[in-house]
């Protein structure tokens, strides 16, 4: 096990090695702001007013302000597993703690009620089953910091208290939250499967853990992608509902997801992929399936622009044969299996549809119909009928269908959005069938332990209408981080006997989510958004001002001064401010497809094609949508919901959020937040900068902040007079002593600030930087 423990446990040595005790009490050590590392130490020297002298370990001085010192905590708390026991709590320890943690190859660290991991960039040997063995019914407090630990707590309060949970993993692209979600998926795979139980469920609960496994892989091909800062990077958000009987058995599961960018179907940048499927396909389909998918070279697809780029260490042809065996695996049959990679050879095909301007006219034509007969081979319908519905549509206008001509730019826009929106319901179908395997048992869930697998906070130079949906997510997911950590502070306060009014900061989120969601008085972003895509004459800039007009007090709200394009505004969120460029957001916020191309697909000769045009919430058209503000005929194809109401992708997307909200808000939520340590995918090396804003931004520094506010250390009686009874041996009589009244005694001796501390039925709490203070007393004692 030896070298298996260098990378879960703390080696004595290495705790020792940061700066010894005596040094840090003798030298007065803190942190102060560095350009390089973030935070670097350096000694006091010399304290005048508002100004200190400090000495960096060069044995350099300078002089610094004093605000910008951190106060360093004492040694023996180097490499802390939960930095909620720091007890100097500020950003340069909560740094310094993670860093030299993953320094020594140790990534997962506690900070109170959140699992901090940063991604190694390395194999490391720490998810072996023997690793598995040793964290099987463990408390958190008794193994090292690990998502195992996270995920058999989960399990087994789930199990006693008949509590849902969820496990929500976030953080930013390339951090490590797919790869955690699945070790989650896979250690409780084989603990739920070896726990003791009815021993005829053995058979059926292997195939179903099979099967939950082999899910992956399929939602991987078809909805991950290759970018700058992943090679294997998810581009929708999952959560995956495990459901179990009452003797912990897994009987089914569920995968939702959320916002598929279907945009990498049609562009790329230099070094990036479309989705994996496409280089599966194209490099492992081979002779017969090659030619009934009428697949072509890659430098002949249009809609791959960088030709086959590859992913190092994979093997796309491999991985072509492993997606086809777990599709095999969820029952997918080899109909289905080729209707959907005819769905991938159509949008890649789609790419190569080219429409010339027509002289003097405002009017496109297809000189070559060679891509336009295969889409139509491929998707079984008629070139004609498809080449009119592109080129000239027909639309009802009061109660007459009037043809419109389109120009080169509407139609190449037409064929763009038909890609996506084909693959979209691809993938939607895919989610659907791969649900109905994992459902099979039908059995009823005693509980369920669901995992979320989402993008954290999104700040990028450019943020549209998908940031603001992901950021309007982490607003959510974080004022439910707020709400539960204020719940259990003010229970064990109760539970303590502790008089103190912890304050919910959960409602510090409020503004800014209404600013989002509020259906009116007055109506929100997306709200406002949903209303412009009903006028005929609106346009992003219109939308932005209609929202400006309406928010222009509002305090999260504010118009950026020095970008002078209409359709930006800025939204204060809790992560920062972003500015949102709201360019495209009316046509994002609907279907762009045009009905007749929809009404032509789902009448298709190919039943699986059919199937996939079912109509399932469908958005309505553009133009559709514009047509019938007008005039209040129905549109030819555009479908109602049941509710009989037009939905936009906004509109979707609050309600889904609002379902998942729901659901996470009846469990008992488990916080594992993903830490990427540079942007070079380098094992062993960390940009102290790059990490400190992911801990502004996922909330790990904000619930230091809170617990601040509050009592945050707490030590029991009688450890606490062990440690500091050097302190006040003179104010505790020889003999027995109860220890509450010990320490009561000991801390009335110590003449410490009453508002310093609590005490309570069996823990004495403290304000932050206490204990470092009663460490400094005691050093100079010993
Ligand atoms: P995210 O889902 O947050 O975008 P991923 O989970 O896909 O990020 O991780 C990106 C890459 O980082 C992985 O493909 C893998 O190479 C590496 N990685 C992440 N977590 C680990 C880990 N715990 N051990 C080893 N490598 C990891
Ligand atoms: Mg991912």
């Amino acid at each position: 096990m030896s070298v298996v423990n260098e990378f879960l446990f703390l080696d004595n040595d290495f705790k020792n090695s940061g700066v010894a005790q005596a040094d840090w009490s003798t030298k007065k050590m803190v942190w102060i702001p560095s350009e390089r590392e973030g935070f670097q130490s350096a000694s006091i020297k010399e304290e005048t007013g508002n100004e200190v002298v400090v000495e960096l370990d060069n044995g350099k001085k300078v002089t610094v302000s004093k605000d910008e010192i951190q106060k360093m905590n004492p040694p023996k708390y180097n490499k802390v597993e939960d930095m909620a026991a720091l007890t100097c709590l500020n950003e340069a320890s909560v740094l310094h703690n993670i860093r030299e943690r993953y320094f020594s190859g140790l990534i997962y660290t506690y900070s109170g009620l959140f699992c901090v991991v940063v991604n190694p960039y390395k194999l490391l040997p720490i998810y072996s089953e023997k690793i598995t063995e040793m964290y099987k019914g463990k408390k958190r407090h008794e193994v090292p910091p690990h998502i195992y630990a996270v995920t058999d707590n989960a399990y087994r309060n789930m199990l006693q208290e008949r509590e849902d949970q969820s496990i929500l993993c976030t953080g930013e692209s390339g951090a490590g939250k797919t790869e955690n979600t699945k070790k989650v998926i896979q250690y409780l795979a084989v603990v739920a499967s070896s726990h003791k139980g009815k021993r005829h469920h053995y058979s059926l609960t292997g195939e179903l853990e099979k099967q939950l496994l082999q899910a992956n892989p399929i939602l991987e091909a078809f909805g991950n992608a290759k970018t700058i800062k992943n090679d294997n990077s998810s581009r929708f958000g999952k959560f995956i509902q495990i459901n179990f009987d009452n003797t912990g058995y897994i009987v089914g599961a569920n995968i939702e997801t959320y916002l598929l960018e279907t945009s990498w179907c049609i562009r790329q940048a230099k070094i990036e992929r479309s989705f994996h499927i496409f280089y599966y396909m194209v490099t492992g389909a081979k002779d017969k399936m090659r030619d009934e998918l009428l697949l072509e070279d890659f430098s002949n697809y249009r809609f791959l622009v960088a030709g086959h780029v590859q992913v190092q260490n994979q093997q796309d042809d491999e991985m072509f044969e492993e997606t086809l065996e777990a599709m095999e695996v969820l029952g997918f049959n080899e109909e289905e299996r080729i209707g959907m990679l005819k769905v991938c050879s159509t949008v890649l095909q789609l790419g190569n549809i080219e429409f010339k301007a027509e002289k003097n006219q405002e009017q496109a034509s297809m000189p070559d119909n060679t891509a336009a007969q295969k889409v139509c081979h491929l998707q079984g319908i008629n070139v004609t009928d498809f080449t009119k519905a592109i080129l000239t549509p027909r639309f009802k206008v009061g109660g007459e269908l009037v043809q419109k001509a389109q120009t080169k730019e509407q139609a190449d826009f037409a064929i763009e959005a038909l890609a996506k929106a084909m693959y979209d319901r691809l993938f939607r179908w895919i989610l659907a069938c791969v649900n109905k395997a994992l459902d099979k048992t039908k059995r009823q869930g005693a509980s369920f332990l669901g995992i979320l697998d989402i993008a954290g906070f999104e700040i990028f130079e450019d943020n549209s209408f998908e940031q603001l949906c992901i950021n309007y997510t982490n607003e959510k997911l974080q004022q439910l981080f707020n709400h539960t950590m204020f719940i259990l502070e003010q229970e064990e306060y109760k539970k303590e006997g502790i008089e103190w009014n912890f304050i919910d900061f959960g409602l510090d989120l409020q503004p800014c989510i209404e600013l989002i969601e509020r259906p009116n008085n007055p109506p929100g972003i997306l709200a406002l958004l949903d209303e412009e895509c009903w006028f005929p004459k609106a346009t992003d800039v219109s939308f932005v001002e209609k929202l400006t007009n309406t928010h222009s007090s509002h305090c999260k709200f504010s118009k950026p001064k020095n970008l002078k394009e209409k359709a930006f505004f800025t939204v204060q969120h809790y992560a920062g401010k972003v500015d949102y460029n709201a360019t495209s957001w009316l046509t994002k916020n609907m279907d762009p497809l045009n009905d007749n191309v929809t009404a032509l697909l789902s009448n298709s000769s190919s039943a699986f094609v059919q199937d996939i045009w079912k109509d399932v919430d469908r958005v309505v058209g553009l133009e559709t949508m514009a047509k019938m503000a007008k005039s209040d005929s129905a549109a030819p194809t555009a479908s109602k919901s049941k509710k009989g109401m037009f939905r936009t992708v906004g509109q979707l997307y609050k309600e889904s959020l609002g379902k998942l909200m729901t659901t996470l808000h009846n469990t008992q939520p488990n916080f594992v937040r993903c830490i990427i340590p540079n942007h070079e995918k380098r094992a062993g090396k960390i940009d102290a900068h790059l990490v400190l804003e992911q801990l502004r931004c996922n909330g790990v520094l904000e619930g230091i902040r809170i617990c601040r506010q509050g009592f945050p250390n707490r030590i029991v009686f009688h450890e606490f007079r062990q440690r500091y009874e050097i302190l006040a041996a003179r104010a505790i009589p020889k003999g027995f002593m109860d220890g509450k009244q010990a320490s009561t005694l000991m801390i009335k001796h110590l003449d410490s600030d009453p508002n310093l501390y609590r005490i309570g039925l069996s823990k004495i709490f403290f304000r932050t930087g206490v204990l470092a203070q009663l460490e400094e007393e005691r050093d100079l004692k010993l």
